[in-house]
């Protein structure tokens, strides 16, 4: 097995009784190694609670969630908070840079926090993964938004995880910048990092992303369809054309 993330039969409900929501109904789902998926459907669909669920910030009510071969069912809250800081990282439409701390700074907080001291060499090679080693000294208020989106995928990136999950990345970004970035999320999908430290110590990048955009789901090798907490179908090297073309239909058969 050589996948990042594998979800079997994953279902969430909220609430009880009368009002019961199914969020998730028996979704099973594998994220290859390597691998660059989009997950696009209509609002409440059930993207947020799967992206959540699958990287062990939810728990879903039944069904299982491996991350790098490991099930995350029963573990305590300690071990969960430690396997997403050793195996996954998050990016999100909003930055959430310090202001205060250097681009350096702050792709090394995650190791901070977690009360390791800051590999410089580490963070400059996740700085470089992204095209900034230029710009290691600057506060994110000396950046772009572009850039400072960069200095969040580095921080994501800076624990070499198993896998990199995306909620609307570029949702806060420019139509040019956007790209930009995206080139840079889909040049670090098959990257191999941290060779020169010994073939232990490799990690491939594994993208999970949700996005409303079918330009940018396109950028995947894969796109994902939800609808009602469903898979309903995919998309293998996708077109912005085909993937809205999809988004169309499951829009006028809700
Ligand atoms: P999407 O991200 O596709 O918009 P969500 O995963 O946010 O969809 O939501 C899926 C369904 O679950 C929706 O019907 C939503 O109202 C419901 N839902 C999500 N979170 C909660 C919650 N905390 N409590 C109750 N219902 C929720």
């Amino acid at each position: 097995m050589d996948d990042a993330v594998r979800l079997e039969s994953l279902t969430k409900t909220y609430g009880s009784g009368d009002s019961v929501v199914s969020a998730l109904r028996e979704i099973s789902l594998s994220f290859p190694r390597g691998s660059f998926t989009a997950i696009m459907g209509p609002s409440g669909s059930g993207k947020s609670t799967l992206l959540q669920c699958a990287a062990g910030l939810d728990r879903p009510t039944s069904g299982e969630v491996f991350i790098d071969g490991r099930s995350l069912a029963g573990m305590n809250e300690t071990r969960l908070t430690e396997l997403r800081r050793e195996s996954t990282g998050f990016i999100f439409q909003a930055f959430n840079l310090l202001p205060s701390l250097t681009a350096e700074q702050n792709v090394a907080l995650p190791m901070r926090l977690s009360g390791r001291k800051p590999d410089r060499r580490t963070v400059r090679q996740a700085l470089a993964q992204v095209g900034l080693e230029n710009k290691a000294g600057n506060r994110p208020s000396q950046l772009s938004g572009g850039q400072q989106q960069r200095v969040a995928i580095a921080r994501a990136l800076v624990s070499r995880p198993a896998v990199l999950f995306a909620d609307e990345p570029t949702g806060a970004l420019d139509l040019t910048t956007g790209r930009e970035l995206l080139d840079t999320l889909r040049g670090l999908v098959g990257q191999v990092t941290g060779s020169e430290a010994g073939q232990e110590d490799r990690v491939t990048t594994t993208i999970v992303m949700v996005t409303h955009d079918p330009n940018v789901a396109a950028y995947a090798d894969r796109v994902l369809f939800l609808a009602d907490g469903t898979l309903v179908g995919e998309e293998l090297s996708p077109t912005a054309e085909a993937v809205a073309a999809r988004m169309t239909y499951l829009a006028v058969s809700q």
